[in-house]
């Protein structure tokens, strides 16, 4: 049997590509600080699994990592853990530097020493997964894509903490001869995301009558992925990918924010109708955009088709029917996850 360490294993993405994992017969070692964004009951469904060890604790306590690594051997890391809400960036920015930039630099180290101890047979096979982002690449005007050639120009400090992480994986590949590779993926989107991001904080909002909030115009694009296709993506990169490479996964999706918010609505209105029979979209309201809200970001994944042969299954229309279907059945995982802090409030207005 194989084990992997995931990180942030807890969150949104983590969660998903840990209940892939597990289900596919791979040890999965979960480490997660179980931050605001982490929830353990994603995971309800492991409990008692052998097959699912959770630890609590940070990716940048580098003794605990080393101590996980001894033990449990991992064939591969799969660095999920950061601090992930673009707006959260804009007011508290330091929480991002030290779990982005810093702990990846402590998890890198701490994978660098278990490295060095392997045997040979097993160097061969060790990989060290980096799950990024595509708003490392900036902003794009109407046309072209990212690739995995287009120069970093990250916005936000979120991005731009990704782009360093990013930085530092690949000088442990040249200078340390770590086996490591990169994702960039765009947005995703599907079950167990954290209700401050676009889709489910829409879906929440829409189903309790308030107003519904859209940034500036309304018309910022993102190229949407559902959530498991890039985790099946990410197990392709593991298992085929080019030691060193980066990889794009995106889901050839583009849609304006708007149109998101107005497909959501839509969706909600055919399965929950609102009292009145009035349509959700009536409750959309727009409100300040962003500080340094970039404009358009668009994927180009043929690296990834080509070479390892993925491409999304599943489409916009589609995964958004399943996304809402999920929320709506699950009312209770929303609930608890809202239990903590956060109660669907804006941040990140400051100019
Ligand atoms: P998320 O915020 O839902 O989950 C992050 C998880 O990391 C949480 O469980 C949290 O508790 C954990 N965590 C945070 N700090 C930690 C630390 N110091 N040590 C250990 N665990 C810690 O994020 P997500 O949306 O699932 O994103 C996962 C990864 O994918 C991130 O690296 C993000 O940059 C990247 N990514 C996200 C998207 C997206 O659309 N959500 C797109 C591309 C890439």
């Amino acid at each position: 049997m194989q084990t992997w360490l995931v990180t942030g294993g807890a969150g949104f993405i983590g969660g998903n590509f840990v209940l892939d994992a597990v289900a596919s017969g791979i040890r999965v070692v979960n480490l997660d600080a179980l931050t605001y964004a982490g929830n353990l009951d994603t995971l309800a469904s492991l409990d008692g699994n052998p097959g699912h060890m959770f630890v609590q604790g940070d990716i940048g306590d580098r003794a605990l990592v080393g101590r996980l690594l001894a033990e449990f051997r991992p064939r591969a890391i799969v660095n999920f853990a950061a601090e992930s809400h673009v707006d959260r960036s804009i007011d508290g920015p330091g929480a991002f530097v030290q779990t982005n930039v810093v702990g990846t630099f402590n998890l890198l180290e701490a994978a660098r020493e278990y490295f060095r101890g392997l045997d040979s047979d097993e160097r061969g096979a060790f990989r060290f997964l980096h799950v990024s982002t595509d708003e490392v690449y900036g902003s794009l005007g109407d046309e072209g894509r990212f690739t995995e050639d287009t120069p970093y120009a990250p916005s936000s400090p979120y991005s731009a903490s990704k782009a360093a992480s990013d930085h530092l994986v690949r000088a442990y590949h040249h200078t340390y001869g770590l086996p490591v590779l990169t994702t960039n993926c765009s947005n995703n989107y599907g079950p167990y995301q954290f209700p401050e991001k676009l889709i489910p904080l829409i879906i929440q909002k829409a189903l309790a009558g308030d107003s519904l909030p859209v940034y500036g115009d309304g018309r910022n694009v993102r190229d949407w992925l559902f959530v498991g296709d890039h985790c099946a993506a990410i197990r392709r990169v593991l298992e085929g990918g080019r030691v060193g490479e980066t990889y794009n996964i995106g889901g050839d999706a583009e849609r304006q924010n708007i149109e998101v918010v107005k497909a959501v609505c839509a969706l909600l209105d055919q399965r929950r109708p609102r009292a009145d029979g009035k349509p959700r979209d009536s409750q959309i309201s727009f409100v300040s955009d962003r500080p340094g809200h970039d404009r358009r970001y668009a994927i180009d994944a043929s690296k990834i088709r080509s070479e390892l042969g993925w491409s999304p299954s599943v489409d916009f229309e589609q995964g958004l029917a399943t996304t809402i279907d999920w929320y709506l059945d699950n009312p209770d995982w929303v609930r608890r996850v809202l239990d903590g802090s956060y109660r669907l409030e804006r941040f990140g207005q400051e100019a």
